[in-house]
């Protein structure tokens, strides 16, 4: 028989009265997210039904297509991570690394530390080599690398949305086939808005993120393996140390047995299926240039208005431009007044180059040439402002 159990209710008289949630009209162009493609949000909102419907499994089977495409690969083992850009990364790490394995990773800003960290924590031997943020690495240099460390895998980031370089991919997929490596890249700042060709690339292990170039909130992480990463997994001789990210058991559930491994977020696969639709409806090349073109008038515009871009104009990013915080100009009360006053977002520097420049990003449903026209109208219009109060009070 239950006894009757008399606990004292919980003062919470302090507490606000709530109302129903309401969140402020903003346009995302810092690092990401960027703002979600009306039609995803719409995806979003649709039902949940069972991650073991008839339904539901075909359109994971769409999904897995749709990111076939966006990342020009026909790896199999290609899946949306149940998190964000971040778990997609460790799943890359968790299901390649074995403990002792030297992982050489080719750092040139913040995300390249974030895979060497993670390295390190999955019992890797990490060795790094290093560029100044806002450079790229040179093939020589990779393969000076390669040739001294001989590691089984070579990390490093495509998109470096800490610095807005691109780094040239031509050859390094060679390389690394000559210094028998896999070849690890993120590419979360890259998908949707830049060349990306993983196959012809030779790229063995990549991941993404949902809400910079795809235009989907944050909340999954696409994730891909080439046959020679997954025969690698096969041979593992420990298993993967991470059950949530065991590419081995989640493919039960993606692949044809279908069998349950967590609940996923179908919510969020609802949403990104219709992100990854509306790229393919646009085309990849189209959605490419148009990310290029408004990169282009961004930077025009800015120049013109004396700035200087951080990185050299064949290393930019189309997804991702630093701009150089001009001399005497507090860049964290521009940001601030944009956020405050014109509801626009555009991020700081992160790491070397905090307090240096701005990141202003132009990705998936926000690279458009209206949003590139609101900026420098903004910049025009708010900046001198910022310059003559700092000359005011110096
Ligand atoms: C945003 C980002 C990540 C991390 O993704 P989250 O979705 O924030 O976890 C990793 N690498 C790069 C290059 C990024 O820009």
């Amino acid at each position: 028989m239950a006894t009757k159990q008399n606990f004292p209710t919980v003062d919470q008289s302090h507490r606000k009265a709530y109302g129903p949630i309401s969140v402020p009209e903003r346009l995302l162009l810092g690092p990401g997210p960027s703002n979600a493609h009306p039609g995803v949000l719409d995806a979003l909102a649709c039902p949940p039904i069972g991650h073991l419907d008839p339904f539901y499994v075909e359109l994971m089977g769409e999904v897995q297509e749709l990111l076939r495409y966006a990342w020009q690969t026909n790896n199999r083992l290609t899946l949306p991570m149940s998190g964000t850009g971040s778990a997609a990364m460790e799943a890359t790490i968790a299901n390649s690394v074995e403990p002792g394995e030297t992982v050489l990773v080719a750092i040139k800003g913040y995300f390249g530390h974030r895979l060497a960290d993670m390295a390190g924590r999955y019992q890797a031997n990490v060795q790094t080599i290093e560029k100044a943020w806002g450079e790229a690495f040179s093939l020589g240099e990779l393969e000076a690398g390669l040739r001294e460390y001989r590691p089984s895998i070579l990390a490093m980031v495509h998109a470096e949305t800490s610095t807005g370089v691109c780094q040239p991919m031509d050859g390094i997929g060679e390389l690394c086939e000559k210094y028998n490596c896999l070849l690890l890249l993120d590419t979360v700042t890259s998908l949707g808005g830049v060349p990306l060709y993983l196959d012809s690339w030779k790229v063995d292990l990549a991941y993404s993120c949902s809400q910079k170039g795809l235009s989907c909130p944050p909340g999954l992480g696409p994730f891909t393996m080439s046959p020679r990463a997954e025969s690698k997994l096969l041979k593992r001789s420990s298993k993967v140390p991470n059950w949530y990210l065991d590419v081995s058991l989640l493919n039960k559930y993606w692949g044809s047995d279908r069998v349950y491994h967590h609940t996923a977020p179908v919510n969020m696969n609802f949403g990104i299926r219709e992100a990854l639709r509306l790229l393919s409806e646009e085309g990849l090349e189209n959605a490419w240039n148009r990310h290029r073109s408004n990169a282009e008038k961004l930077w025009k515009g800015l120049e013109q208005q004396g700035l200087d871009m951080h990185v050299s104009e064949e290393l930019r990013l189309p997804t991702l431009t630093t701009v150089r915080i001009p001399e005497g100009v507090n860049g964290k009360a521009f940001a601030l007044h944009l956020l405050n006053n014109h509801g626009i977002e555009v991020g700081g520097g992160l790491g070397s180059l905090a307090g240096k420049v701005w990141r202003i990003g132009l990705m998936g449903y926000n690279s458009t040439p209206e949003n590139v026209d609101k900026v420098l109208n903004i910049f025009e219009s708010e900046l001198p402002r910022f310059r003559e109060n700092d000359a005011c009070a110096a």
